[in-house]
């Protein structure tokens, strides 16, 4: 990956308005690079939307911008787009996919995930995607240095808390000494750690909590213990009045069990479909069992929708955690 975005910065001196959007089921590096984006192009006098289909985590509201952000796809065609943490092309939705694919405007893409064929194959005006780069903000503070502008604080808010989010608070494997040279960068343009990390962790509703407990009382074991299963069911969800992306960390927590090496989360979205995260330790590759299910994501954090029984999921994952323990 090249830090060199001459191409990009050229393209955006022709272009006035740009509607950016990250991916569907939004996380915190989608939310805050998304923002970051947003921040940093209107300081040189873009016309900037930001889209996503589905609502921004209620944790990461802090981020200057958050309000803005736009549920419905402006009429009016953008000059640019751009796409940012999306894996895949479909993840940004399937009425964002069909306008791209028709639009005759220029498409960019900044991204982190292991590049999947769709992403090979989709049309992009040029791609920046570093595999090894811990979140995606961090691509957007790259090009923000390279643009010469000034960073600010609530550019840096933004930055960082995708940076916090996405590396597990510097755990992941991804986090690298230049993610702690980045993070050192941001905390001396204003980043309140302290307050960044309060305002993404300590705010949890008690009822996701008790439904968290419940669900974890039915945690399976798979494997000798090498593999720990859960099944969240809408019934469980509705029961507690919980918004479902409230539980899928829970995929973590099982992970962080003594002997786990992956860890796997069926939520039910509808009767027989599922959102299934998967997480794992080490050499288990979990970005290959996604991709089997048409899903993707990084070695050690990746995902899929599932339409089928529970059990019958967790017996393909079973069998594909022995082959590629053999
Ligand atoms: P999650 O388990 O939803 O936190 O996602 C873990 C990683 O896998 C993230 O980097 C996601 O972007 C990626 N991911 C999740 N679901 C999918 C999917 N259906 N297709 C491609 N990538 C996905
Ligand atoms: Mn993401
Ligand atoms: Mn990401």
């Amino acid at each position: 990956m090249t830090n060199n975005f001459p191409d990009f910065i050229t393209l955006l001196s022709q272009v006035n308005s740009i509607l950016i959007s990250g991916h569907i089921n939004p996380d915190g590096d989608c939310t805050g690079t998304a923002l970051a984006c947003k921040q940093l192009f209107e300081s040189i006098g873009k016309e900037v939307t930001v889209y996503s289909r589905d609502s921004y985590p209620y944790n990461f509201d802090f981020i200057k911008g958050y309000d803005a952000v736009s549920h419905e796809l402006p009429q009016q065609d953008a000059d640019l787009y751009i796409v940012v943490d999306a894996g895949a092309p479909h993840r940004v939705g399937d009425e964002l996919l069909e306008h791209l694919q028709k639009t005759s405007s220029p498409i960019v893409l900044f991204d982190h995930h292991e590049i999947s064929e769709q992403t090979q194959d989709f049309p992009y005006t040029l791609r920046y995607i570093d595999e090894n780069a811990p979140a995606t903000s961090v691509l957007i503070f790259r090009l923000a240095q390279e643009m010469g502008v000034e960073i600010t604080t609530d550019f840096s808010v933004a930055v960082y808390a995708a940076l916090l989010s996405d590396t597990g608070g510097f755990r992941y494997s991804k986090t690298t000494a230049e993610s702690f040279r980045i993070a050192a960068e941001l905390v001396d343009a204003g980043v309140s750690p302290w307050d960044v990390s309060s305002s993404m962790h300590n705010r949890i509703p008690l009822n996701a909590k008790r439904c968290t407990a419940e669900v974890m009382t039915d945690l399976q074991m798979r494997s000798d213990g090498k593999i720990g299963v859960i099944e969240i069911k809408i019934e469980q969800i509705e029961r507690y009045g919980i918004s479902p992306d409230l539980i899928d960390g829970i995929v973590n927590e099982v992970r962080s069990i003594d002997g786990v090496e992956l860890a796997a989360r069926f939520r039910e979205e509808k009767s027989g479909v599922y959102k299934v995260s998967l997480r794992s330790i080490g050499r288990i590759d979990a970005n290959a069992i996604a991709l089997r299910f048409g899903g993707g994501g990084h070695k050690n954090a990746a995902g899929f929708t599932f339409e089928g029984s529970y059990d019958a999921g967790v017996a393909i994952i079973e069998e594909m955690f022995r082959e590629q323990n053999k």
